[in-house]
């Protein structure tokens, strides 16, 4: 037994009834959704969406990070996003601690992680605030392009549009 062998499993019963998909790797409703690795989310489902429509980036916090915004850039000259979506949510992990906290914790086990920003969130819509007006603003994307947030509920699977 490994620690993946349930994984394994599933997927050998969804690959039976999977058929064969012709999706490309474009986004087909032309969305990107930034959101955080919370395991209560279901992006595709919150949203109306099924797999092909949209690229969906995680991360803890919901954050635009290098990375994302790397991501994104792809996501819009290749991979056909037209607009983008910044999802955080309630009950965030990542705004109960801050980057100290972490650091602490890691060094409690021998691991040295202050070389590492986490980007935690000490004030959720100044966080969201700030990452819509680096989204806006980047050079590397294209002026104008609808850009907007909305906070999910993870208890009542509300979204509630925020914008600024
Ligand atoms: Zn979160």
């Amino acid at each position: 037994m490994s620690a993946f062998d349930d994984l394994f499993a599933a997927n050998a019963e969804f690959a039976k009834e999977f058929g064969s998909s012709d999706l490309t790797g474009r986004a087909a409703r032309g969305l990107g959704v930034v959101t955080c690795m919370d395991s209560r989310i279901d992006p595709l489902g919150l949203l109306g969406l099924k797999p092909g429509d949209a690229k969906i980036l995680r991360n803890a916090g919901a954050r635009v990070t290098d990375d994302v915004l790397r991501t994104l850039v792809v996501g819009v000259y290749v991979l056909g996003v037209e607009r983008v979506l910044i999802m955080p949510h309630t009950d965030c992990g990542m705004t109960k601690v801050t980057d100290a906290d972490i650091h602490d914790l890691t060094a409690e086990r021998g691991v040295d992680t202050r070389s590492l920003d986490f980007h935690t969130v000490p004030d959720q819509w100044a966080a969201l605030r700030h990452d819509l007006t680096r989204i806006r603003t980047s050079p590397f994307l294209p002026t104008g392009m609808p850009v907007t947030g909305a906070i999910y509920d993870v208890r009542t699977g509300r979204l509630s549009p925020v914008d600024y």
